[in-house]
């Protein structure tokens, strides 16, 4: 075959899978990460040649905004967790082609179905199971549900190898460092620097802290983000449980990993290599950047955020993360260093009281209290090997039981 044939035929092929329907599900489409999933897509969808088609939706309760985004991009399958709300759905779309459903097992019917590419946005460890299963199925994963990465560790990465597909972190941080890190050669990174904002109690002392309300504690300084992940900010406990992710997304020994404070979220995050380079990434703090990488990955799409305007960025600050005011620093790392199934415990102890603090049963500063008396309450060592699906299940229903009982009890 002559060269030009050849390269006739491989252009065709590009020509071919450019033309290819790339099949795309959004699990947790309504929340914060799920509207700038679907945003970033019909943008993309308008900006590029790449065809796209809407496999399947899935939101726990709010059947309003579901039905509108399943309308807005002609999606195969609708499916609401919460089943008392099947009806609602139903009605809602009436006359179209959209096939609904509810409860576990069409959750479970929607990671099965057929598509390339599953952003995991749901929200906490109840995100475990579907993206469990569209990684077995062998779908790439664009991966922002840090949760199941931290309360699932091992069993989630086996469930990835397993079907072959790619886990693409979107995290900003965690985005940040796939895209600057290399993976031919990680014995030459001597450091991940992984940037936090220090949310909005960074200056605050933990007097001031005594006394924080929850509308105090959402409101983050730079982005705009669900209710828990924002009280995760506030404690801290989000760097720490993104501490832990990055230990299993990237080959490189946890204590390599530091933790810096970097107020003006510009810098995602940063690695250092042996000769004293450090890469970082950068962009305004809007998650589309990152969502739009994991899309496009390593191919580049068009994102509609706004660019870092050099000329206004004036100050680029950095400072040490404080472990003795931000205790959730301090835990995350013993869980870590446990391994194993501390994490697992350390996850569901803090989503148990991050709910009750955002439903007012809870101080801000017990939620850490109460995730490190839940943390104390195991005897990890001898739970360190054979790390299976049904014991992670366990312990994370223990550690949400304890951490009740703590609660419970602070507050009688
Ligand atoms: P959110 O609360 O705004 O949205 C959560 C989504 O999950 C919603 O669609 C909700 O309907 C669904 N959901 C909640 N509970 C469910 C359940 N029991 N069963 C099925 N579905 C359920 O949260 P978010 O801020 O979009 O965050 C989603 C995930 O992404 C979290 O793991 C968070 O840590 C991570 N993340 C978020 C951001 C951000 O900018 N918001 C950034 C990085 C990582
Ligand atoms: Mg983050």
């Amino acid at each position: 075959m002559s060269l030009s044939l050849q390269t006739a035929m491989a252009a065709d092929q590009v020509n071919n899978s450019e033309q290819e329907v790339r099949r795309l599900s959004v699990f947790g489409s309504t929340g914060s990460v799920g509207v700038n999933t679907l945003d970033l897509i019909d943008y993309a969808q308008k900006h590029s040649e790449q065809k796209l088609q809407v496999v399947a939706l899935t939101a726990n309760s709010n059947v309003d905004l579901l039905a509108k985004q399943a309308i807005a991009t002609n999606a195969q399958f609708a499916v609401v967790a919460d089943d008392s709300k099947y009806e609602d759905l139903k009605q809602l779309l009436q006359g179209t082609d959209i096939v609904v459903g509810a409860g576990e097992s069409a959750m479970l019917e929607a990671a099965e179905m057929e598509a390339d590419w599953v952003m995991a946005a749901i929200v906490g460890a109840a995100g475990l199971q579907t993206s469990l299963t569209a990684a077995r199925r062998g779908a790439d994963i664009a991966f922002a549900n840090k949760e199941c990465l931290v309360c699932a560790g091992s069993v989630f990465l086996d469930a990835m190898k397993q079907g072959g597909g790619r886990l693409l972190p979107v995290d900003s941080e965690h985005n940040a460092i796939f895209q600057v890190y290399d993976f031919e050669r990680p014995e030459r990174i001597t450091r991940i620097l992984l940037t936090a904002s220090g949310g909005p109690f960074r200056t605050w002392s933990r007097e001031q802290m005594a006394e924080v309300t929850v509308e105090q504690a959402v409101n983050h300084p730079n982005w705009s983000m669900g209710a828990k992940i924002s009280t995760d900010s506030a404690t801290m406990m989000n760097k720490g449980l993104e501490l832990i992710e990055a230990a299993r997304l990237f080959p490189t020994p946890s204590d390599d990993i530091e933790i810096i404070v970097h107020p003006q979220s510009v810098i995602h995050s940063m690695v250092e290599y042996v000769d004293g380079s450090v890469l970082a990434q950068m962009g305004t703090p809007d998650m589309r950047t990152p969502i739009a990488s994991a899309l496009a990955w390593p191919d580049r799409v068009e994102s509609p955020s706004a660019k870092l305007d050099f000329g206004r960025l004036s100050d680029l600050t950095f400072e040490a993360a404080d472990p003795e005011k931000f205790p959730a620093l301090r835990l995350a790392r013993e869980a870590l260093e446990l391994d194993g199934l501390a994490p697992t415990a350390l996850n569901a102890a803090n989503e148990i009281a991050v709910e009750a603090f955002l439903n007012r049963h809870l101080k801000f500063l017990d939620i850490t209290a109460v995730t490190e008396q839940v943390l104390g309450s195991f005897d990890f060592v001898s739970s360190k090997d054979g790390i299976t699906l049904e014991n992670v299940l366990e312990i994370d229903r223990v550690a949400r039981k304890k951490a009740w009982e703590v609660i419970t009890k602070l507050s009688a």
